[in-house]
């Protein structure tokens, strides 16, 4: 991908996360890697999700430097979260992170997600959690311990704080963003019931969690170009080939854009 359609992409996550009501006023930071691997796209800091555009977006290294636009306040939260990650993990281009209700009420919790629901066994067995440790300002301590402890999952769950979601590509980082938040969720809502909770097997939450992420190529490109749709960005993006989903051949449905 080209940088020019990434800060699209990351823009319309943006402006998903604001709909989806998953900001939080100008706190909490989605980036996504440049094209040429070395920085990441990040908002500055004081602006609501709402207001992120193409060009308000800043670059920034791995050191924290501003490489590209105007960083109005600076933010060194996102930068120590996002550049630990990014420079521990080439597989991953996609960092959100996110406070919402759910999801720091779960992390707040000694057992952390459980496998209670098919939206949670999206990360059976392969969630990081980071203790909390006050704000993340430090790259070379904090930054470190963050990179550690996600090791190799997508889902790091900070405690008592809230959910770094990473993907390979925005679209799946949203989508492991959507389950995480829906699995979050109904384990809130059920909190007071939790004797009466059905955990499956072991071996079928793991059987689970293989079929649903190897169930399309692509993860989360489907949904993302029916959010495109829904919210009229069709003119703006292209549906190629290669993100088409695995069984689309046999759908009645025209997933065509125009
Ligand atoms: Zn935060």
């Amino acid at each position: 991908m080209i940088d020019s359609d990434i800060k699209k992409d990351l823009v319309f996550a943006y402006h998903l996360f604001a709909k989806f009501g998953w900001d939080d006023l100008t706190y909490t930071h989605l980036s996504a890697r440049s094209a040429d691997t070395s920085s990441f796209y990040i908002l500055p800091f004081g602006l609501l999700f709402q207001e992120v555009t193409v060009s308000n977006l800043i670059r920034v290294d791995f050191n924290g430097n501003v490489v590209e636009g105007i960083d109005m306040i600076y933010n060194p939260t996102g930068y120590v979260i996002h550049g630990s990650i990014y420079s521990h993990r080439a597989d991953i281009n996609a960092i959100f992170h996110s406070h919402t209700h759910a999801n720091v009420s779960v992390s707040a919790t000694k057992n952390g997600l459980q496998p209670i629901s098919q939206w949670a066994l999206h990360f059976y067995d392969q969630i990081g959690y980071h203790a909390y440790d006050s704000l993340a300002l430090d790259l070379k301590t904090q930054g470190d311990n963050i990179a550690k402890d996600i090791g190799e999952n997508m889902l790091l769950v900070m405690e008592n704080h809230g959910a770094v979601v990473c993907g390979q590509t925005i679209p799946e980082a949203f989508y492991y963003h959507h389950h995480f938040e829906n699995a979050c969720k109904v384990q809130c809502m059920i909190n007071n019931n939790q004797k009466d909770v059905i955990v499956p097997d072991a071996a079928v939450c793991k059987r689970s969690n293989q079929d649903l992420l190897s169930f399309e190529e692509k993860r989360g490109s489907r949904d993302w170009s029916a959010l495109k749709r829904l919210y009229g960005y069709e003119a703006e993006f292209k549906l190629s080939n290669s993100e088409r989903p695995r069984k689309a051949s046999n759908h009645h449905c025209n997933t065509e854009l125009v």
